[in-house]
């Protein structure tokens, strides 16, 4: 049994064996994906004499994604609504003797995850505040909104930094999220009281005095401001 685990979220939807965000297909396929990662195991049954069913599915686990998909697709793709049903139905199945001795004999073939996340080199990161619209790093601060002097982008000051300390709890998985790191990781664009105020709104604080730090409550940057009272007071035109 092969579980193509995905993360996505948003709108999609299915027809043609194509995936479609709001009608644009996008190049990736989760089924095509969990079919070839089922036919290596057809492959090593094949390889090793064994006898056993292959089957394979893509489960989406993200509760903010929707899939509009005709019935007749969705045979290989569990739902998030279905998540709880079908982890039950994988606990009811029954291991013997026989599903073991293949287990142990297709474990020889794992191999150690390629894809180790990557430490960040610090020295490598471009620091400042950046435009969410161009990527420009030419923010200009004004009392509580940012403007982008590269396309006239407006964001509040505080929407701006929830994306940075977002963007460092990712990039810095491993590292503490202080208040000074924070501002050289996103520059003086914000008062240290504001940094102070801001980061115990949106992260869970720990510790005291010097060594207190904080770790971001959601990296969800939409759950995180609406779980946390974010209003943008800025007009329409600002986010
Ligand atoms: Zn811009």
């Amino acid at each position: 049994m092969v579980n193509e685990i995905k993360n996505y979220s948003g709108l999609y939807s299915y027809k043609d064996s194509g995936w479609f965000i709001n009608g644009t297909q996008i190049s990736e396929d989760p089924l095509a994906q969990a079919a070839r990662t089922g036919n290596k195991l057809l492959k090593l049954r094949a390889l090793l004499q064994l006898n056993f069913e292959r089957e394979y599915k893509v489960v989406f686990v993200n509760p903010n994604f929707n899939l509009n998909i005709a019935p007749e697709d969705e045979k290989n793709i569990v739902q998030r609504s279905m998540l709880r049903h079908y982890m039950k139905e994988l606990n009811k199945i029954h291991i013997d003797a026989r599903a073991r001795g293949i287990s142990l004999k297709l474990k020889d073939y794992f191999i150690d995850d390629p894809m180790a996340l990557p430490e960040v080199d610090a020295a490598r990161v471009k620091c400042g505040s950046y435009c969410s619209r161009c990527g420009s790093f030419e923010m200009n601060a004004r009392n509580y909104i940012a403007v982008c002097g590269g396309c006239g982008y407006k964001e509040s000051l505080e929407k701006m930094f929830v994306r940075g300390i977002i963007d460092y709890s990712v990039l810095f998985f491993n590292e503490r999220m202080t208040t000074r790191s924070i501002r050289l990781f996103l520059g003086d664009i914000l008062h240290i009281r504001s940094v102070r105020r801001l980061l115990n709104k949106y992260c869970v604080k720990v510790g005291q005095g010097k060594s207190t730090y904080y770790i971001i409550k959601n990296q969800d940057i939409d759950k995180l401001l609406l779980d946390n009272n974010y209003i943008s007071r800025y007009g329409s035109n600002t986010h």
